[in-house]
């Protein structure tokens, strides 16, 4: 078994599968690479505990999907948390996690600690690690990826690869050199989270604010969220829905420390916002070239985000399961790989993303936030989509009818989920 420290000590010449990106995408896929037998190099341009932009809230789904890499201990010890208290136009309701295959808690873990417990996990299982290593470049052989390049303390060096898994987040500067495309005309999420003291965070709920505005007063297309982390603090963040025609025009820091002012005695607050960090998220499959012959990306790169609440750690954790499956059934993921991610997550994605897509109109929000929050139906419909609940395999009314609207949604679509 290899150790669990980083290995800078040397390049090698060639590898039979090469994971760029070491967050939980790439670290996921390495370790059930490494499990099923194969050789795995590991690589990130950062040195880990490296931080990550985030809120820090694992769904249920994400759980369960580190239940099933074999890190199901992992969590002993660490927030339970039973649903979301949702609040918003006056009206406060806590809705549980509904009852699915993937358990009924979730939790919460800062990024700093959590990507690097499963990166350690994933060497432990024989991936070897290579940190400081940013992949610059590609060498191409016809349609195959033959070697990839990259860059070190030590200079550039190339890895010929037999398969590339490219985990390289947000931006994918490696999945753009393979021909990544990033459509901004499909809705994407604008977020900043940030650390507060706090004497609630050991409390069992999510706090989640469909009602967010600005210091003036102005209602946003967004919302607001505090994630108990258990230690004395809180997760609390704001997230605004875009498109290439309606940007979102707020200023992140105001905005998250006006709502972090307003949930102060909700939530015990003792400190000033802290390491405020924001970023933007390609969500619901809105990029193209997401595979070639033998390459797929995944996670983050592969814009497998929720376009109603921005989670995506979940399927980050799926994507790289579902990559190393493929590497055994397929010896061309061109195809293969845009067929399983549309399988999996399309009709759920379109049915998001066209939702996502009315909440960035300013008149929306109201009508439907208003008479919505006080349903208690509705709410339980809104934390199975927001905790990314709803499974193709799901046969109730609400499922069918989100299944239905996402059918209808890609029959309008002129470009489907990763396409
Ligand atoms: C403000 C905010 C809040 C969020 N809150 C939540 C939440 O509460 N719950 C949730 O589930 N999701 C949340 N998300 C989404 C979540 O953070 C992502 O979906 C998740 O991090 C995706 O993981 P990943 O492994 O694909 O990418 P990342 O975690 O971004 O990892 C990518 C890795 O690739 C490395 N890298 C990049 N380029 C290169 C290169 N060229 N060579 C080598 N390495 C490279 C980076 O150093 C990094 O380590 C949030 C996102 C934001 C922005």
């Amino acid at each position: 078994m290899t150790s669990a420290t980083d290995d800078r000590a040397g390049v090698p010449d060639s590898v039979d599968v090469l994971v760029v990106g070491a967050g939980p995408a790439g670290a996921a896929a390495a370790a059930h690479a490494a499990a099923a037998g194969r050789e795995v190099l590991l690589a990130d341009a950062a040195v880990f505990p490296r931080d990550k932009t985030c809120g820090d809230g694992l769904t249920p789904r994400a759980v369960s999907a580190l239940e099933s890499l074999g890190m199901g201990d992992y969590l002993a010890g660490r927030p339970t948390i039973r649903g979301l208290h949702l609040h918003g136009w006056g009206a406060d309701q806590k809705v549980p996690w509904p009852a699915s295959r993937f358990g009924d808690h979730g939790s919460a873990v800062a990024r700093v600690e959590f990507d690097d417990a499963v990166r350690r996990f994933a060497v432990d299982r024989g991936a070897r690690m290579l940190s400081a290593a940013k992949a610059v470049d590609v060498t191409m052989n016809g349609d195959r990826v033959d070697a990839v390049t990259v860059q070190t303390a030590g200079g550039p060096s190339s890895i010929r690869v037999n398969q590339v898994i490219v985990a390289d987040g947000v931006r994918s500067t490696l999945g753009k050199t393979l021909g990544r495309e990033w459509h901004r005309d499909t809705t994407y999420g604008v977020a900043g989270r940030s650390y507060v003291d706090s004497g609630d965070s050991d409390s069992e709920w999510m706090g989640s604010h469909l009602e967010l505005r600005d210091p003036d007063g102005t209602l946003l297309p967004g919302y607001g969220w505090v994630f108990p982390l258990g230690d004395g603090t809180v997760n609390v963040g704001v997230g605004a829905l875009a498109t290439a025609k309606r940007p979102a025009s707020l200023q992140l820091r105001p905005v998250l420390e006006h709502y972090a002012r307003s949930i102060g005695d909700e939530w015990s607050l003792t400190s000033e916002p802290k390491r405020v960090a924001s970023a933007l998220l390609p969500m619901g499959g809105a990029v193209s070239g997401v595979a070639g012959r033998n390459w797929m990306l995944i996670g983050d790169a592969a814009a497998c985000v929720n376009p109603l609440n921005g989670e995506g750690i979940d399927y980050a954790l799926e994507t790289g399961r579902m990559a190393v499956e493929l590497l055994d059934a397929s010896d061309d993921h061109t195809a293969a790989w845009p067929d399983v991610l549309r399988r999996e997550y399309g009709q759920a994605f379109a049915a998001a993303r066209r939702a996502a897509g009315l909440l960035t109109m300013p008149k929306t929000v109201p009508v439907l936030g208003r008479p919505g929050i006080r349903s208690a139906a509705l709410m339980r419909a809104v934390v199975r989509v927001m905790g990314n609940l709803m499974t193709p395999e799901d046969s109730d009314v609400i499922a069918r009818a989100w299944r239905a609207a996402g059918t209808a949604a890609t029959r309008v679509e002129s470009r489907p989920p990763f396409a």
